[in-house]
Parts: C-alpha cells; structure tokens; sequence
C-alpha cells in the first residue's frame, strides 16, 4: 500500500497561500454574475474593476478518497456591490452530509447558512472563531469588514461541491448587506424560490447516490 506522506504548511496570511498547496484557484468580479441582487450596480462595477479579485483559494488536496480531508486558506477582499458585501458564490457539498470546518485568520465575516427548506442561520467570524457548518446546510462566506478576510478550511476529501443548487434557487433566501451605521444585516431576496420536492432532493443526495 502507498501511504500519502504527511504534510507540513505554513500559512501566509497576508497573501492567502498556504506552502505545499496543490490547487489555486481564483475568482475575479466579471466572474460573478448573476451573485449580485442589483444587476445594474454589478454591471458598472464590472466596467471599472471587473479585473478585481474578489476571492482565491489555495488549498491542499492530498486525494478525492472517503475519509481523505482537504483544507485550505481562503482570502477575500473587502468590497460590496449595491449594498450586497462581496461574498463566495456559495455551495452545498454534493454528498449533502457532509460538513465543513471553518478558522478565522483575519477580517471580519459572516457565514451564511441555508438548509434546503430554506431555513437561515449566520455566525459572525473573526479572528480565532471557529464555525461549524454541519451535514445538510448550503454555506457562503461574506465579507463584512474592511480588510481582507482569511480563513482556514478543512472538509471531507469525497463532499464534493455544487454550486447549481443556489443559482437553480435564484440565490440564497437571505443577502447579507450594509445596515447603513457601518454594520451589516439580513435582507430579503425577493427572487428565491424552492420547491419542496427540490428540498427533498438535496436531502436525499447524502451520499451523493443520486447522481
Ligand atoms: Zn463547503
């Protein structure tokens, strides 16, 4: 049997690497559409900085296999379209049970959870909190401060992501935007919509067996 040699990294927080990574990847402003509820805003800052990098990721995977995990550093910039913050585009783990583990490094930030009924629930991240997102919730990461917000991730090698979920949705239920005293809030997204039977598939893809 081939073992995976062990690993040791070291993270740089002000560039978002991690030493050893074996995947980066990196999502610039004109690579976001359709993330952002105020479609004129997002297209005139599109003209302008649509170059911007909004997120990157580097992580390190040291195999797709069940009982595997991947962990990563993920840095976003501060910024906001209309008054939606600059935000992931958001996933839930294609074998729906799976969870996540998140690690604050740096910024301040929400985590933006959704089951697939629709149910919401955030926790605010900072520097040393840690966030558990079980089994089930559709998760986004928000930048909500003005420096970049770093965080550690680590989940299991076989979840897998889909991001089609969200966007078959109309986006998530709740946005997270400005509350106009330097602070951020809930709004309402006018545009989702899920049907019950759709739930009930996301609820059953656990294991992934329905693909
Ligand atoms: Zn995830």
């Amino acid at each position: 049997m081939n073992l995976i040699e062990p690993l040791e990294s070291k993270l740089d927080l002000r560039l978002g690497t991690l030493s050893g990574a074996t995947g980066h990847y990196a999502k610039r402003l004109a690579d976001l559409e359709g993330l952002y509820v105020d479609i004129a805003a997002f297209r005139l800052a599109c003209a302008t900085i649509g170059d911007t990098v909004v997120y990157e990721v580097d992580e390190y995977r040291p195999s797709n296999a069940a009982g595997d995990v991947i962990f990563g550093l993920t840095r976003m910039s501060p910024g906001h379209i209309g008054d939606e913050f600059y935000m992931t585009r958001g996933h839930l783990h294609y074998k729906s049970n799976r969870p996540e583990i998140y690690y604050g490094r740096g910024g301040r930030g929400v985590m933006l959870m959704e089951s697939p009924e629709g149910e919401i629930r955030t926790a605010f991240i900072d520097q040393d909190t840690v966030c558990y997102v079980p089994p089930y919730w559709i998760h986004r990461s928000v930048n909500v401060g003005t420096d970049d917000f770093v965080m550690l991730f680590c989940y299991p090698a076989d979840a897998g992501q889909d991001y089609g979920c969200i966007e078959a949705a109309g986006g998530m239920r709740k946005q997270v935007v400005k509350n106009g005293t330097g602070g951020w809030m809930l709004g309402d997204n006018p545009g989702w919509h899920r049907s019950a039977e759709d739930a009930a598939a996301l609820m059953a893809r656990g294991e992934g067996a329905s693909q």
